[in-house]
């Protein structure tokens, strides 16, 4: 079975702006999923249903079998530790080390609290610290995650994903605030995560031709409907 199929989905904002209507796809493990279109296209209204931060109009989002748009808290809870979120602003908690952003993505926010106290065990500050040197950010441990460059956050951002050992990491515009060398990287991390790890990406992007080099697959959206769903070298460039 898919790992994500989204039926009919549509979803009307309470100031009567309609944002998605008809939208249809399945996602199989282990794709590499880029999402196009030009800004109020849809994309990231389309991303916060997955995880429900966005409750839709109509429709279904089924996510391993389970409709998360008729999940119980409880069952959101356990959604949201499924399925890792990237963001275009890093969303990182500033004035605390990168490590200890890392370890609140690994025990979920429940487990906050505990972590403020300083209650995360040795095993999990091993299983963080792996995760950052794969990340290349070994040297960045115990900086305060402000003190980083955008790239750096950006990457801290991927490694809180992570350390949740997510099945499907969704991504809404990672790049959009980084210059070009920095998107790279950025991009050849997502891509080595979805390789190695077998983790599914979904992955919010603007930009057609790095959607091209990475994708295994675009789906194209424009006024809130799926205008295109295919193999990169199927679209054209002026999509
Ligand atoms: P994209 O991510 O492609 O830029 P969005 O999903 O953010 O698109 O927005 C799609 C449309 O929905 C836009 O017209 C946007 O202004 C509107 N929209 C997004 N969020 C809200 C909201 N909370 N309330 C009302 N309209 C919204
Ligand atoms: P993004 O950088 O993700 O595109 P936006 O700046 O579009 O974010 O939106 C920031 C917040 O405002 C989001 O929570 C979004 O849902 C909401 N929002 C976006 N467009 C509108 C809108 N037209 N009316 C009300 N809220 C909106």
């Amino acid at each position: 079975a898919a790992l994500l199929e989204i039926r009919n989905l549509k979803k009307v904002y309470n100031d009567g702006t309609t944002a998605l209507q008809g939208v249809d796809f399945k996602v199989d493990r282990g794709e590499f999923v880029v999402v196009i279109g030009s800004s109020g296209a849809g994309k990231s209204t389309l991303l916060r249903c997955i995880n429900r931060l966005v409750q839709p109009s109509e429709g279904s989002v089924m996510f391993n079998n389970m409709d998360a748009t008729k999940a119980s808290h409880s069952q959101v809870r356990k959604l949201r530790r499924e399925v890792g979120m990237i963001f275009q602003g890093f969303n990182l908690i500033e004035r605390v080390s990168v490590l200890t952003n890392v370890l609140h993505g690994r025990l979920g926010y429940m487990n906050q609290l505990m972590g403020t106290l300083g209650m995360f065990s040795k095993h999990d500050i091993e299983e963080a610290k792996k995760i950052l040197h794969r990340l290349g950010l070994h040297q960045q441990i115990y900086k305060r995650a402000d003190e980083l460059s955008g790239g750096q956050q950006q990457r801290v951002g991927i490694a809180r994903a992570l350390s949740q050992q997510p099945q499907l990491i969704l991504a809404d515009e990672p790049i959009a605030s980084l210059d070009p060398v920095t998107s790279e990287t950025i991009m050849n991390h997502l891509h080595t995560i979805c390789q190695e790890d077998g983790i599914t990406c979904v992955v919010n992007l603007h930009q057609v031709e790095v959607a091209k080099k990475y994708a295994t697959r675009i789906i194209g959206i424009h006024k809130g409907t799926v205008a295109f769903d295919g193999k990169p070298d199927e679209l054209s460039d002026e999509v």
